[in-house]
């Protein structure tokens, strides 16, 4: 079942960069396993992902110590301040850097291990109340105040879409992530890249690849309906 998932989300993958002229290489997708057990994480693995995506730092560092050390984990869900120090060399990139104080603690924790800690920071595109991350208007001076820490990169945005029925009618936030991305690299700030959009999931990846997407998080297109009862 995972391989036939994994190999059809690969073929979408590529028409999609076929469709708009895209090299698929442009692309990394994250599996995102959240809930998921490590056997079938090691399944995947085997298939040749690298990138697993978690949203809870527990979770995260279960899994990062059974699985083997060449997996880019990559911290895609809301982080809290006084979690930042369990996985602060764990992950290969933050995607969810949804305030100035977590971007503070993260620099802080990184600093401490004489390292620099990856981002991206969240953008919540469409103004959901539910969601986190900065308000498209905020981006461009949170990203300039960030930018300010001492141990932390930041390398670009991440969104998390709203849920729809019609993945079309997500395509204006995944071009209004893009526009940013290109407003903030022509302010040319220290300590910043816009090398990565992290956006689309199993309902509009297609899409976001078509706009821009270089890190596409797909979770139940691969892994089958999540059970959130049961761990
Ligand atoms: C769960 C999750 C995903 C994956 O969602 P699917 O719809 O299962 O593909 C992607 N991004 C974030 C931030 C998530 O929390």
């Amino acid at each position: 079942m995972l391989k036939n998932n994994l190999e059809e989300v690969r073929r979408n993958m590529e028409a999609a960069a076929v469709r708009c002229g895209r090299n698929i290489d442009e692309v990394t997708l994250i599996a995102v396993s959240k809930t998921k057990p490590v056997e079938m994480i090691k399944e995947v693995y085997d298939l040749g992902v690298r990138d697993f995506g978690e949203n809870k730092v527990q979770e995260l560092v279960d899994k990062y110590d059974r699985l083997p050390h060449d997996i880019r984990w990559h911290l895609i869900g809301h982080l809290q301040t006084n979690k930042v120090k369990y996985i602060i060399d764990k992950a290969y990139l933050i995607h969810s850097v949804d305030s100035l104080k977590l971007a503070k603690e993260i620099s802080k924790e990184a600093g401490k291990r004489g390292i620099c800690a990856n981002v991206l920071i969240e953008v919540n595109a469409a103004g959901e109340e539910s969601k986190y991350g900065f308000s498209p208007d905020e981006v461009v001076d949170a990203v300039q105040e960030i930018a300010k820490l001492p141990s932390i990169y930041i390398k670009g945005l991440m969104t998390v879409a709203p849920y729809v029925a019609v993945s079309e009618e997500n395509r204006q936030f995944f071009v209004k992530i893009r526009q940013l991305t290109v407003d903030i690299m022509q302010k040319n700030i220290d300590n910043v890249s816009m090398d990565f959009i992290s956006m689309g999931m199993s309902g509009d990846y297609e899409v976001a690849i078509e706009e821009g997407a270089t890190y596409i998080r797909v979770g139940t297109s691969i892994f089958g309906e999540r059970n959130y009862n049961i761990k």
